[in-house]
């Protein structure tokens, strides 16, 4: 059985769904702070449980034979982790400490961690690859850098099996509409450009137009969500037949777009016009970020395969679909 924490999440959702279709096992452990219960398809099992409750977690390792662990849960805010480093400490570093010890104490060897490109912090070079210096720049990457290092500490120590994926800017929804986005509140570009497009915010709000690009507006590398649950499968398939182990992979596409740019694609895509404000450089904000994507080409044999259009059309759909985002459940998510 695979555990998924966060499995409830935008993206533990789409992971869990690629599971099921490669037939594997799936049990989510979600606090439902961000996610969705009506996300969760029925006949998976769902705990609702924190990961800072150590015996909660420790339950689930005594209750089901679990492989592998695929940790999802965690918060994911740039700019509100430089306000509330807080929350982003106890949630993202105190929880996975409880993780690795709950899987220590059930003798669980294999974990995916969800990285992100925030642990490279301002990269010196154009496109980063996986060797690049990691000096975050913001209390989220940090978060994201301390987990890597107590990961590989872990490993060294008590023979944790892992691999470390670093997420560039991940976009759009399954294919299906099902599933798909909702944040509250949404802080991510594209969601916020098309939810102004639909009408529910009044504008777009660009941080930053003095920024050292092409266009003055901040350069990221937008991966399909569908691409980068892929770029999971190929990882887990890989630590489960002991063919890689102890290894980060950068998942984006090597093709950066400014602000800018992915507002006018929204325009053309839904055929609307946006109205832009434009404010100060939010705290915690990099330039520029886009990955040197072959290393994972290489040894994970993953690429991804979606184009800028298809995110902002998947995602257009999602949000068309389900104009409030989920329905509120019995839980209040
Ligand atoms: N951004 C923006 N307006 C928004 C949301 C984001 O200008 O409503 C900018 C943000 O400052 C950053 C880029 O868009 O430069 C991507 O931000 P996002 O929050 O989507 O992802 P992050 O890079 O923080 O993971």
């Amino acid at each position: 059985m695979i555990l998924v924490t966060g499995g409830a999440g935008y993206i533990g959702s789409h992971m869990v769904k690629l599971l099921l279709e490669h037939n594997y096992e799936v049990i989510i452990f979600d606090n439902l702070s961000m996610g969705h219960r009506a996300s969760v398809p029925e006949h998976v099992p769902f705990i609702k449980g924190d990961l800072n409750n150590h015996d909660q977690i420790t339950q689930v390792f005594k209750k089901y034979a679990i492989k592998a662990v695929m940790h999802f849960a965690a918060n994911c805010y740039v700019g509100e982790s430089v306000n509330h480093p807080q929350k982003y400490y106890h949630n993202n570093i105190i929880g996975l400490i409880h993780l690795l010890d709950a899987m220590r104490e059930a003798n669980v060897k294999n974990l995916i961690f969800s990285s992100s490109c925030a642990v490279y912090g301002r990269p010196p070079k154009r496109l980063i690859d996986e060797k690049t210096v990691r000096e975050p720049i913001s209390p989220y990457g940090r978060t994201k850098f301390f987990s890597e290092k107590i990961i590989e500490d872990y490993s060294m120590a008590y023979g944790l099996n892992y691999i470390l994926l670093r997420y560039f800017n991940v976009a759009g929804a399954d294919g299906d509409g099902k599933i798909g986005e909702d944040h509250k509140p949404e802080t991510h570009l594209i969601p916020n450009i098309l939810r102004h497009l639909q009408g529910k915010q009044k504008e777009i709000t660009i941080f930053g137009n003095d920024y050292p690009t092409t266009d003055g507006t901040c350069i990221r590398d937008y991966i399909h969500v569908t691409d980068l649950v892929e770029g999971h499968l190929y990882a887990l398939s890989n630590l489960l037949h002991k063919k890689l182990n102890r290894e980060a992979y950068n998942l984006g596409t090597g093709r950066g777009y400014s602000i800018l740019e992915v507002v006018q694609k929204c325009e053309l895509i839904t055929r609307k016009k946006a109205l832009i404000q434009y404010k100060e450089r939010r705290p915690g904000d990099p330039p520029h970020l886009v990955a040197n994507t072959r290393k994972a080409l290489k040894e994970l044999k993953w690429k991804a395969r979606f184009e800028m259009d298809d995110m902002i059309h998947s995602a257009w759909h999602w949000f068309l679909k389900h104009p409030d985002g989920y329905p509120i459940d019995k839980d209040g998510r």
